[in-house]
């Protein structure tokens, strides 16, 4: 019986080119794109290992300037984007600027936000700008150009239009969002993944696959973002032990980089869901890294929306694992027993106690859990119930 489809958008990078050592097209794919360039970089493993020496040299090739800016190791917060913003208007931006972000989630996200806000003068700090907590300003001017090479595979950030940005005091971790945010070029050499350490391979993994199962389940989820899913979760499991096992094997982190680009697609037009809730509210009160937190909430996120998401979460476990199952139900528990397996591999912690959460703490947590991701889950969890969550997980 056939129903009616919903009404619906797609939104997606204008550009994306993907594969094995294509970094070394850099120079020629932003040619058009600007005459001077303001790098942004992660981990200093990147400069070590010359790959931002030879970025710089290519992109000299055909006559871009380079400025480098601040290499962050940490996840962004206000004042970082507010520094770098200060630090670059002093150099007369002009037309023919262009940003370009090499590293994790974190580098992307700060050259999201400083490529909007070197535009956008219209505020004195990013913070005014940040859903929930600033002064609701939006952006108004189109951004900076923003090119990324994604160094880890798992946030997606090089496919969405926002830029989380964090702070400690006061406790918050919220988006800077814009269509106009979205990288005009995103180019995803797996190569630039093979330097990332296990532990952060591990986690980046997870949040990618979390990504991947949350939006697929969203209660905003759409046909185009849900197909990406799928073919996002196909082997990804098994990629990601043998990335994390075998850090140069180069099917397995092609597989990686490529499931988490179709996360981040599929994220910023889906929507998350409860475990990015709870993992934003643990990054800020217990600093505790963004895809760990993911990843330890994972198998809580499928059990308390097993019923209310029984057919879609079905169908995700069935591509996830591999296989048919006898049931719905089935299937759910196959796919929690492949991600149990997984966590134990990749040596996550299970509980919250691990990595520094204090009892004391599960309070403000689940008040800081509340915001975009939470409202995307298929069902509403009262604090009651995320109370309930976090103390079983301590
Ligand atoms: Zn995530």
């Amino acid at each position: 019986m056939l129903s009616s489809l919903p009404a619906y958008e797609f939104f997606a990078p204008p550009r994306i080119v993907f594969g094995w050592g294509r970094r070394s097209e850099l120079g020629n794919l932003v040619r058009g794109l600007g005459r001077r360039a303001f790098l942004i970089s992660g981990s200093r493993t990147l400069d070590q290992n010359g790959v931002i020496e030879s970025l710089l040299d290519d992109l000299k090739s055909v006559g871009i300037d380079s400025i480098r800016c601040a290499a962050i190791t940490h996840e962004p917060e206000v004042s970082d984007v507010d520094q770098l913003v200060n630090q670059l208007r002093a150099s007369s931006i002009t037309d023919g600027d262009f940003v370009i972000a090499v590293g994790g989630g974190s580098a992307i996200d700060l050259a999201k936000a400083v490529s909007a806000l070197l535009t956008n003068t219209h505020g004195s700090s990013v913070l005014d700008f940040l859903e929930g907590v600033g002064k609701g300003l939006k952006i108004e001017q189109q951004p900076l150009p923003l090119v990324v090479l994604p160094t880890t595979s798992g946030t997606g950030s090089e496919a969405t239009k926002n830029a989380v940005i964090s702070s400690y005091s006061p406790p918050f971790k919220k988006s800077l969002r814009s269509d106009m945010m979205v990288p005009k070029l995103v180019l995803i050499d797996p190569e630039l993944s093979v330097s990332v350490p296990a532990a952060v391979t591990a986690a980046t993994g997870m949040d990618a696959l979390t990504q991947l199962i949350e939006s697929n389940i969203s209660c905003r989820a759409k046909p185009i973002p849900q197909a990406l899913c799928q073919r996002g979760l196909e082997g990804v499991v098994a990629a990601l032990r043998r990335a994390f096992h075998q850090p140069d094997d180069r099917p397995a982190r092609e597989l990686l980089a490529q499931s988490a680009l179709l996360s981040g697609m599929a994220l910023a037009n889906s929507g998350l869901g409860v475990a990015h809730g709870i993992a934003a509210a643990l990054g800020v009160h217990c600093r505790v890294p963004h895809g760990l937190a993911c990843a330890m909430l994972l198998p809580t996120a499928i059990r308390v929306n097993a019923e209310a998401s029984q057919v879609e979460l079905a169908r995700v476990m069935t591509v996830m694992t591999g296989r048919n199952w006898a049931s719905p139900r089935a299937a759910i528990e196959a796919g929690l027993d492949t991600i149990t397996n997984l966590l134990d591999e990749l040596k996550i912690p299970r509980r919250l106690s691990a990595v520094g959460v204090q009892s004391s703490q599960l309070p403000a947590i689940v008040q800081s859990s509340h915001g975009n991701s939470l409202d995307g889950n298929p069902r509403k969890i009262s604090d009651v119930e995320l109370l309930e969550i976090l103390e079983s997980l301590q």
